[in-house]
């Protein structure tokens, strides 16, 4: 395909200016991704470096070449500056403005505008930099997971290995007079076809991030409870309804707990909101370390829990609860600093009958809760059990002593 390189021109600069407006209307419409006006403006700034590149020859060289080239290396700092603030990390300007910077210094030496060769080498170096340093911010933030993240270090790192590779390329290139040199760089550095695609491909890409992140944090808002990181209550009964339908598929057992916090209300009282949140949280980082992966934990509300255990008899159920109880009872006994001594009851139910629905599961535990609040709080008490041996069939609680010894 041959394009003359006033169109190519034109079409580039028309290109880099409509992603940069769009990226610019994307981050309006969704204020909270900052990184998204950085990638707009990276883009808008090259547009603009390459209208000052078409200047060769009718402008000074101050213009088109010094200005020019000093746009186009601070519009790569800008795209890696956005990524960094996407990941969370802070801006910096004195490295986003450097590749500019060792840019104009070059531009003060006699001869370095004619010297198309190093003109190229010194451009290849500066994006590079950046496009590797970008790739790299991207990969750094993998543990997130986004698919859009792959083709962006890809093509980040493909591009900034294409342009290192233009400097050998540009040496093989026929001998050029001076006009043609100066398109020639121009082609070089912001005109090629690949530099063009790069464009397209990288403002569809990030803004395909952003879009997936905010998805991605607006699916998970709705399932997670903001205090303490749990599973909330829908997506606690949901999930827990799907192993539950699993288990009985597989002809397995499944254990619920009902938690309750003992006494929370005059912890309140007594240390007020803060630690009771405090106590929450350390609720939920207990059974959570207490707990296999791929047992589940929730917040009903306010200070009722539930878990779900896959595979659990009666037993090895009641020994978790118990492990869990003591758990939370030792490390609630100061909290920040105060003697809160906050402790759980629990109660446990067993699935019995696969007839049995999660709601039946639930208030069975719930009944058994009800028991261990009774019987005096800080105690796991299991629920009865229809088909159990007469002597048993009253449910089960945690001994005395258990309790003292905690
Ligand atoms: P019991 O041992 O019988 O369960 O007594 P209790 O005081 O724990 O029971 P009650 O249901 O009377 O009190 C629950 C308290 O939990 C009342 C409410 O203010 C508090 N609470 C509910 N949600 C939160 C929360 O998110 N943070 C804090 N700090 N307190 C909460
Ligand atoms: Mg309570
Ligand atoms: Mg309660």
């Amino acid at each position: 395909m041959d394009l003359d390189i006033k169109t190519l021109f034109s079409l580039t600069m028309y290109i880099e200016a409509i992603l940069g407006l769009l990226l610019l209307l994307a981050w309006w419409q969704n204020i909270s991704t900052r990184a998204v006006a950085w990638w707009g403006v990276a883009h808008l700034l090259r547009s603009l470096s390459i209208a000052l590149y078409g200047l060769y020859g009718t402008a000074a060289d101050l213009i088109s070449i010094d200005l020019a080239g000093a746009l186009l290396f601070t519009s790569y700092g800008v795209t890696w500056t956005g990524v960094r603030l996407f990941h969370g990390r802070e801006a910096r300007p004195g490295s986003l403005a450097a590749g500019a910077s060792a840019w104009m210094i070059a531009c003060q030496f006699p001869g370095f505008a004619e010297a198309g060769e190093v003109r190229a080498l010194l451009s290849g170096g500066i994006v590079a930099t950046f496009s590797w340093l970008s790739a790299y911010e991207f990969w750094r933030g993998r543990e997130e997971v986004l698919v859009s993240r792959w083709p962006a270090i890809i093509l980040l790192f493909v591009h900034g290995a294409l342009f290192l590779l233009r400097t050998p390329i540009s040496l093989m290139l026929p001998p050029t007079t001076p006009i043609d040199r100066a398109l020639t760089s121009a082609w070089l550095t912001v005109l090629s076809p690949e530099a063009l695609l790069f464009t397209i491909s990288i403002a569809f890409v990030l803004l395909a991030m952003a879009k997936e992140r905010a998805e991605l944090r607006h699916r998970t808002a709705a399932l997670v409870d903001p205090l303490t990181g749990l599973a909330n209550r829908r997506a606690f009964l949901e999930f827990a309804e799907q192993i539950r339908r699993r288990q009985v598929q597989r002809m397995r057992p499944v254990a619920v707990f009902l938690v309750d916090l003992d006494h929370f209300k005059s912890i309140n009282d007594r240390f007020g909101h803060t630690i009771g949140d405090r106590v929450l949280q350390i609720f939920a980082k207990v059974s959570t370390a207490n707990l296999r992966s791929t047992d589940l934990v929730g917040r009903l509300g306010g200070e009722e829990f539930a878990i779900l255990l896959a595979d659990a008899n009666r037993d090895n159920a009641f020994v978790v609860a118990d492990r869990i109880r003591r758990a939370f009872a030792s490390t609630a006994e100061m909290v920040d600093g105060r003697p809160v001594e906050a402790t759980i009851s629990i109660g446990v139910a067993i699935i019995q009958d696969p007839e049995q629905d999660l709601d039946a599961l639930i208030e069975q535990a719930d009944q058994a809760l009800y028991k261990a609040k009774a019987a005096g709080r800080n105690r796991v008490a299991l629920a009865p059990m229809a088909d159990l041996e007469a002597g048993r069939a009253d449910g089960r609680e945690t001994p005395a002593a258990a309790q003292i010894a905690a």
